[in-house]
């Protein structure tokens, strides 16, 4: 028999949250609970991937929410709209005010960008409640119910039944995100994502995307618990609603678009038990939930990182693989250089970092269908100088040109939409997602579909064109059978490896390879030097960083030696190899 998929475990739970609130045994009291826990669901999912895959913390989500309810108040008791009508504005008053702030704050970097949210969160909360036209603290009372047809929406169950609507396809959309280019992108930003760069990933973009979609969540909550609460006023709107919020996404799983919707759930449950225990147990312990919630988010981010939901999702089967489809049409080529001509060129480049010359006045090419070795021993400056072509840091001074046209003052985005990819020699590879998707991101300048198609769907055509690339840059690495694992699973050499298929995904016309064969066993390097030559064949021109010898000697084409930041030497490897000042560099002297 076959274990039951996770689809039909999730339809069971859509199934018995549906029929939950008409059985009679069924209390009036939990059903206007678990409305309240879904609009806290949808404020949380946007945090799950605003905090817990884009890595972004956010104190001030309550904020979001805030512009979302007190549009809707505004327009519904001054202006006579319908509740139906103002749903666009406020999302668009929501998202516009994200799109501001997020301007301001996804650039900040480190702790700045908690404490920004705080301010923000502050900010709002006083601004709410100082402006007369939104009642002052009082607020504004009167907000019509959200009518259906002839009904209007004031039944808790009724109310219910709409909020978890809502839930439901925020967590589908959510889904549908992640699980696409811009998904990727996003899952890439956790611990700065600036190798995402190297790949052609605006990751300004994609910051400002996941936080504008987690605003959004954020303001659809505010709209319906407008027209559930029929009254808003500034305090569900604060600081301590924000942190709230946190918890939840902290507890739930903040890596889990359904930890979002658990955690929400777990806080709804204590929040009421406390609201109804704590005054009993500590004599005017009505405020006493705050210090609760605060113990709790400290407890959870010491001891259960990863929240409830991976502990519940243990229990169901594993998630199916994501399907590859390799009949997908091939992505498009761009023709690799004509075989001889100049393609990239380095002249007089230096780096200084502070007092030290990392890169001392270095030149060398690499022409079209040529392996370039780049050796050196340990910090002669060869990483800091694909850091330099690769525009991850630029040059002090000096010029670096790729086909004729400069580029050592384009971001690393830029010069990798002109075909030039790499390795790193720290892999940087996202540990959470699978091989596949890692090397996915590969691709993510030849399929350029949007955030926008990926949340409805419309992407899945190319979709699957990028991931049957991924498929088959990994095959051709020697990788297909860890295709699904995780990336933290890989051992360091074939971690490497993958970020071979990753580069190559980029289609680059230049592969700078950084230390490639480093933690390979001697039939992997043997397979990984077959792999090399193939590419040569094809056209691709390739820079290469490599301490062992053999496989730099009988690799390439040409070698360039660094020492101290400076090139002491250069020509073909038979006459680099023999050369005095060489040996010197790496043995200290020879007689
Ligand atoms: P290699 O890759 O040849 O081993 P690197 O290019 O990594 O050498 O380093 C060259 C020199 O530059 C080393 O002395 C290293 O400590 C220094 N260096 C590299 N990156 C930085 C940086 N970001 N800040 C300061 N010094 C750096
Ligand atoms: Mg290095």
């Amino acid at each position: 028999m076959r274990a039951a998929s996770p689809r039909l475990i999730g339809l069971a739970a859509v199934a018995l949250m549906g029929v939950a609130p008409l059985l009679p045994f069924t209390p009036a009291f939990w059903i206007t609970l678990a409305g309240y826990a879904g609009l806290s669901s949808l404020v949380a999912i946007g945090l799950v991937l605003l905090t817990g895959v884009g890595g972004m913390t956010s104190f001030g989500q309550a904020a979001f929410v805030g512009f979302g309810a007190y549009t809707t108040a505004v327009l519904t008791t001054s202006f006579g709209f319908s509740p139906w009508a103002t749903l666009p504005v406020s999302l668009l008053t929501t998202g516009l005010a994200a799109l501001a702030i997020g301007l301001v704050t996804v650039r900040l970097s480190g702790h700045y960008l908690p404490l920004g949210t705080i301010a923000w969160g502050i900010s709002f909360f006083y601004l709410f409640g100082n402006l007369a036209a939104l009642g002052g603290y009082d607020g504004i009372g009167g907000i019509p119910p959200i009518r259906i047809g002839p009904w209007d929406l004031v039944d808790a169950r009724a109310i219910y039944y709409l909020i978890w609507l809502f839930v439901l396809i925020a967590v589908v959309l959510s889904h549908n995100l992640l699980d696409s280019r811009m998904g990727r992108a996003i899952r890439a930003l956790r611990g700065g994502g600036a190798f995402a760069e190297s790949f052609g990933v605006d990751t300004a973009e994609a910051k400002l995307v996941v936080f504008v979609y987690a605003g959004l969540l954020a303001g659809l909550s505010g709209w319906l618990y407008a027209h559930v609460q029929r009254s808003v006023s500034p305090s569900p709107f604060g600081l301590s609603a924000g942190i709230e919020y946190l918890l939840m996404a902290v507890l739930g799983g903040s890596g889990y678009v359904l930890g979002g919707v658990v955690g929400a759930g777990v806080v709804a449950v204590l929040n009421d038990q406390l609201q109804n225990g704590l005054p009993k147990l500590i004599e005017g312990g009505g405020n006493l939930d705050a210090i609760v919630f605060g113990i709790l988010l400290v407890a959870a981010l010491q001891f259960a990182r990863a929240g409830l939901w991976p502990m519940l999702r243990r229990l169901g089967p594993p998630a199916a693989p994501k399907s590859v489809d390799l009949s997908a049409p091939p992505l498009p080529r761009t023709p690799p250089p004509d075989k001889g001509a100049p393609l990239l060129e380095v002249e007089g480049v230096s780096k200084r970092f502070g007092g030290l010359v990392a890169v001392n006045d270095v030149s060398f090419s690499v022409r079209g269908g040529e392996i370039v070795g780049l050796i050196g021993p340990n910090g002669a400056g060869k990483s800091t100088t694909f850091n330099l072509l690769t525009g991850v840091t630029s040059a002090t001074s000096g010029a670096i040109r790729f086909r004729g046209e400069r580029i050592d003052r384009l971001p690393a985005r830029k010069i990798a939409e002109r075909g030039i990819a790499r390795t790193f020699q720290h892999v940087k590879l996202v540990p959470g997602m699978t091989v596949l998707e890692n090397v996915a991101i590969g691709a993510h300048l030849r399929a350029r579909v949007g955030a926008l198609s990926s949340l409805f769907r419309l992407d899945r055509a190319r979709e699957a064109e990028i991931i049957a690339e991924a498929a088959r840059q990994i095959a051709r690495v020697g990788l297909a059978e860890h295709m699904h694992k995780p990336a933290g699973s890989l051992a360091l050499g074939q971690a490497r490896v993958a970020e071979i298929a990753r580069a190559l995904c980029l289609d680059p016309a230049l592969l700078l390879l950084d230390e490639p064969a480093a933690g390979l066993r001697f039939a992997e390097k043997k397979q990984l030097a077959e792999l090399l030559k193939r590419l040569r064949a094809e056209g691709t021109s390739i820079l290469l960083v490599e301490h062992d010898m053999d496989f730099v000697m009988t690799l390439t084409d040409h070698i360039v030696v660094l020492d101290f930041g400076a090139k002491i030497a250069e020509g073909a490897p038979k006459i680099v190899a023999e050369s005095p000042v060489v040996l010197e560099a790496y043995l200290g002297g020879v007689e």
